[in-house]
């Protein structure tokens, strides 16, 4: 079976929004998740960036509202999610561990164990003078998306409105410019999704490093905010970046539903478009499993391998499989962080 390094999942905020604070549910199978290690064995998911994503407390039950989340909310929520990622690594390394750097990632693929990579989407827990993000790196988080679709201290985040651009809003802030290069300097991934057009233009003049979307889609054929346009797409191209395409129906489809009966090829008509424009080297997966409504053909991570005999009926070959569904990350996780 083909092993999946994924771009994006949000299986920490369930196993927290349900008070697993150990990760029981994960390490034992769960009935409402995409991800557990039962369902990722089955699939050959082997490996993701964890997101660690917190809710606006007025959600009152929608998890995806956008109003402002308080800095202490956010650290509390993080905190706890950090603790059950390295709940579960340490208790049960043979099913998952956390990992710091591209070595561990592939080790612990070799050992047959899911690669673990911490990712907070959405930087509120990150304090304004960034005085806690050496403390976050200490507990191995890697890879930062500076904001999520609402506005925070350091940038601007795209509406879910459909259709729409993702030209809205201010660029990042003074604080924002300030965590672009500690990110750097440290070895931290900056993460594009959910960044507005601003503030993507303010990360590709500031960074060091190659520019990463890890889990979008192409604007062109599915008109969200939350896609990438053509020269967005053109400037990760140019940087030798990547972006991990995204299983959210909303995101793929031309109509913006979030309609679980939306094909496989309308999967692969993303690769499609992302592989002409960035090259085989410049496209993988972002799934966003158990964050977003995704094609019912794949269900959950036990589903992958339907979606990888997709790209095979579609003429994709062993290597560009390969290239799309591991190595491209792995690479990437040795240049981002070391
Ligand atoms: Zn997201």
């Amino acid at each position: 079976m083909q092993p999946v390094f994924d771009g994006h999942n949000d299986i920490l905020l369930r196993l927290w929004l349900a008070g697993d604070s150990d990760g029981s549910g994960f390490i034992h199978g769960t009935e409402d998740t995409h991800i557990d290690a039962i369902k990722a064995r089955t699939g050959g998911l082997k490996g993701g960036f964890f997101a660690m994503f917190t809710p606006s407390r007025n959600a009152a039950g929608n998890i995806l509202g956008t109003d402002p989340v308080a800095g202490d909310d956010a650290i509390a929520a993080t905190d706890a999610m950090v603790a059950i990622l390295a709940s579960i690594s340490r208790r049960r390394p043979d099913i998952l561990r956390q990992c710091h750097d591209a070595a561990e990632t592939r080790a612990a693929m070799d050992a047959g164990a899911i690669a673990a990579i911490l990712h907070i989407e959405g930087a509120e827990a990150i304090r304004e003078d960034l005085s806690n993000l050496e403390a976050y790196y200490g507990a191995g988080l890697r890879s930062i998306g500076p904001v999520w679709s609402r506005d925070n201290v350091f940038g601007c985040g795209v509406p879910f409105t459909f259709p729409g651009s993702p030209d809205q809003g201010e660029g990042l802030t003074g604080a924002g410019a300030d965590l672009i290069r500690a990110c750097n300097a440290l070895g931290i991934m900056i993460d594009l999704s959910h960044l507005n057009a601003a503030g993507f233009r303010d990360i590709a003049r500031i960074t060091s490093r190659p520019l990463i979307a890890t889990h979008s889609n192409v604007h062109a054929l599915s008109p969200s905010p939350r896609n990438l346009t053509d020269w967005q797409l053109d400037a990760i191209a140019e940087s030798g970046g990547l972006v991990g395409v995204n299983f959210a129906a909303g995101f793929l489809r031309d109509d913006g539903r979030k309609n679980p009966q939306t094909s496989l090829e309308t999967i692969l008509r993303h690769l499609d478009a992302l592989v002409a424009r960035l090259g085989e080297n410049g496209v993988a997966l972002g799934s966003d499993f158990d964050g977003a409504v995704i094609p019912a053909e794949i269900g959950d991570c036990s589903g992958l391998p339907k979606l990888i005999a997709a790209m095979r009926d579609a003429g994709y070959g062993d290597a560009l499989i390969h290239r799309i569904c591991e190595e491209n990350w792995l690479r990437q996780i040795q240049l981002q962080i070391g």
